[in-house]
């Protein structure tokens, strides 16, 4: 496409801090959002006529954490399919060379809220259970994948007011988990697994969270201690011992809905089903598999939504690439322009789709 073609198709506009050059088609943008990441804008897509979210990655290239999680989110966000996993309905970027690329455009599904709101709200036990089920679901999906999210937290979940649910991010790479903590941009790490926390090494918010951990479930038993590496496990050895609180302590009736009989039900189910997910040893915490045959779980299961066949992934080796920002650059660069390539041609995820004709 001609430079001046190109140049023609996009305008910009302030949002923030931030400047969002984007195509004509996308309209009325407003900021809904920041992460890690950058600003995300809800917008009008005058084609698709429906609204959409649009993420701007800017220059997501400046260094490995950034680049390695734009790359996988890239490659991943194009092979999976599932109700439970935001989807993207386009990439653009509006440099015209590999030379002038800064910026990436994803955009989305657009949804209501993040989880972090929801969970402000006094929501009932059909509601309760519906999310989680639908969590789950995503996260098996995206196992069958042999993706590992590693950072669920409610501000990487988003519903919509029908209270349908999607997983938005895929998360840490497994080696750039080290890395993020070099960054300012992680503050959030209260939602971590016990062996997430224990994998990111000893700086004073992980050691804070590990107390609050032991705090509430009690000092890990000898054998648990003993699947640790020596240093993790000195660490460990050396805080102070706690016994723990109980269940109904942690998590009282006056938490839940508990007016009815049935409500008093499914509050011990709830109860029931924390008691077996917040387990400090992997090994013994319950399965996704299993928590989706859960009394308080299955009430919801729908093969069609569980066993939907896992992605394929192409690039098995996505953790583990280590690559300089000139070569994150043209990967991610290729990534988008691939994208457009291939919408271009009418075909997304190896299907003709309307979207694709009409893009320009
Ligand atoms: P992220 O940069 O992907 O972590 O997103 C940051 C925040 O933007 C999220 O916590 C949401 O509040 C919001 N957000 C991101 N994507 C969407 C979307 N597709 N629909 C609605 N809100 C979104």
């Amino acid at each position: 496409m001609n430079k001046n073609k190109r140049d023609r198709e996009f305008y910009s506009v302030d949002v923030g801090d931030s400047t969002f050059t984007v195509l004509k088609r996308y309209r009325n943008l407003r900021p809904i959002g920041s992460g890690a990441q950058g600003i995300v804008c809800s917008a009008y897509d005058q084609i698709l006529e429906r609204n959409v979210a649009i993420k701007k990655l800017s220059r997501p290239f400046q260094n490995q954490t950034h680049a390695k999680r734009a790359y996988r989110e890239l490659v991943l966000m194009k092979c999976v399919n599932h109700k439970n996993i935001i989807g993207l309905l386009n990439v653009f970027t509006p440099q015209k060379s590999l030379e002038d690329f800064q910026d990436v455009y994803l955009v989305m599904e657009l949804m209501d809220a993040n989880l972090c709101q929801v969970i402000q709200m006094e929501l009932d036990h059909e509601r309760l259970s519906y999310l989680l089920y639908q969590m789950l679901c995503g996260i098996k999906h995206l196992h069958g994948a042999g993706i590992i999210h590693r950072d669920l937290k409610p501000s990487n979940i988003v519903v919509k007011s029908d209270c349908t649910l999607k997983i938005l991010d895929f998360g840490l790479a497994r080696t750039a988990a080290t890395g993020l903590l070099m960054t300012p941009y992680v503050v959030t790490r209260y939602y971590r697994a016990p062996e997430v926390i224990l994998g990111m090494g000893y700086q004073a918010n992980d050691i804070d969270q590990w107390n609050k951990v032991i705090e509430q479930l009690g000092t890990p038993s000898q054998d648990f201690l003993m699947k640790l590496n020596h240093s993790v496990r000195t660490y460990v050895e050396n805080r102070p011992r706690y016994a723990g609180y109980s269940f109904e302590k942690l998590f009282p009736d006056v938490l839940f809905p508990a007016d009815s009989d049935h409500n008093k039900l499914k509050a011990s189910q709830a109860r029931d089903l924390l008691s077996k997910m917040l387990v400090i040893d992997a090994s013994k915490r319950i399965s996704v598999d299993e928590a989706l045959q859960h009394p308080y779980i299955n009430v919801w299961y729908d093969p069609a939504e569980v066993e939907a066949p896992p992605p394929k992934i192409p690039d098995r080796t996505l953790d583990e690439r280590d690559h300089t920002v000139e070569e994150w650059k043209e990967l991610i660069y290729k990534e988008v322009i691939e994208w457009e390539e291939r919408t271009k041609n009418g075909v997304i995820r190896g299907q003709p789709t309307a979207l694709a004709q009409v893009q320009q």
